[in-house]
C-alpha cells in the first residue's frame, strides 16, 4: 500500500525542479528530514492525516476505522499532491468500547493530543491539513472543533472529512440502499482493501440492529456491533465486484472534495 510517487511528482513538477531520485514515498514516517525539507512547503503544501479507533465491526476488523482512512489517504495522496501523516489509531470510541479488543481514549486526553498533532503539522509548514476521519460518535465533533481552533490560531487551513457520511450518496447509488456501521458499505470498503479482513462465515443478520431514532432509546454497551442507519437496509451482502466499485467511487469523491476546497481556499486568498 505504500505509494510510490517518483513518476507522479515528476509530472506535478515538470518544467520546474528536478526530482530527487531518493524521493520514493509520500508517507511522512518513511522519508528522511532532508527529503521533507526539499518538498515541504516548496512542492507539497497538503498533508492527509488519517484518524480512527479500535472498536467492533460485525464480521470485519476491529481496526476498520483505522484501515479505511489510511487506505483512502494513500490512494488519493498523489491526486491531490499531498503527503500522508502516520495514522492516529486510538480514538474516542463510544458505546461499543465494552467489546473485546476495543479501546477508547477519554475526550480530555484525546482532544489535547489531537491538537498537538495538528499544531505539529502546522509547525512543519503544511498549509492544508486534511483530517481523513474513519470513526464517528463523539470523535467527529472533537475533530471538527479542534481542527477549526488550530486553523484559526496557527494560520493554516483545515478540513475534516468523515468518509462514510460524505460517501452516503455513493452507498445509495452502488448498493441501492443505505448502509450502517459495519454494514454493507463499511464491509465492502474492507473487502476492497483486503478480502481476508471480512469473515462472511461468521455473519448472520441477527448481528445487526437498526440505530435508534433520536430520543427513542439508548443502551450501553451497544447491543450490536452492526448498526444500520435505516431499519431494514444496509445488511452486508459480501459482493466483491460492488465492493471494488464502491471503493473506487468513494476515493474519487474524497479526492474531488479535497481538491475543490483547496482550490476555493486559494481563490479566496485565505
Ligand atoms: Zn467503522
Amino acid at each position: 500500500m505504500n505509494t510510490r510517487v517518483g513518476a507522479i511528482l515528476a509530472i506535478v513538477m515538470s518544467g520546474t525542479a528536478a526530482v530527487s531520485s531518493a524521493q520514493s514515498t509520500r508517507d511522512l514516517d518513511r522519508m528522511n528530514w532532508m527529503e521533507f525539507r526539499e518538498y515541504v512547503p516548496a512542492k507539497v503544501q497538503t498533508v492527509l492525516l488519517p484518524l480512527g479507533t479500535l472498536e467492533p465491526h460485525g464480521v470485519t476488523a476491529n481496526g476498520a476505522d483505522i484501515l479505511a482512512p489510511v487506505a483512502i489517504a494513500r490512494e488519493i495522496a498523489p491526486r491531490v499532491n499531498a503527503f500522508v501523516a502516520p495514522v492516529v489509531p486510538y480514538g474516542f470510541t463510544g458505546s461499543m468500547d465494552a467489546y473485546p479488543g476495543a479501546f477508547t481514549v477519554p475526550e480530555d486526553a484525546y482532544r489535547p493530543y489531537i491538537r498537538a498533532v495538528l499544531l505539529g503539522l502546522a509547525k512543519n509548514k503544511f498549509k492544508n491539513i486534511i483530517l481523513v476521519n474513519g470513526h464517528g460518535g463523539g470523535q467527529t465533533a472533537v475533530l471538527s472543533s479542534v481542527a477549526a481552533e488550530v486553523g484559526r490560531e496557527a494560520g493554516v487551513r483545515t478540513l475534516v472529512v468523515n468518509w462514510w457520511s460524505y460517501a452516503s450518496d455513493v452507498t445509495l447509488s452502488v448498493f441501492g440502499q443505505d448502509g450502517g456501521h459495519a454494514g454493507e458499505n463499511e464491509n465492502a470498503f474492507m473487502m476492497a482493501i483486503d478480502p481476508s479482513l471480512v469473515h462472511k462465515e461468521r455473519y448472520s443478520p441477527e448481528m445487526a440492529t437498526a440505530n435508534p431514532a433520536p430520543g427513542t432509546w439508548s443502551a450501553y454497551p451497544n447491543p450490536s456491533s452492526i448498526g444500520l442507519y435505516k431499519a431494514g437496509e444496509g445488511y452486508p451482502t459480501f459482493n466483491l465486484a460492488k465492493a471494488k466499485e464502491y471503493y473506487a467511487k468513494v476515493n474519487d469523491k474524497m479526492a474531488a472534495l479535497i481538491q475543490e476546497v483547496i482550490t476555493k481556499w486559494d481563490k479566496a486568498g485565505l
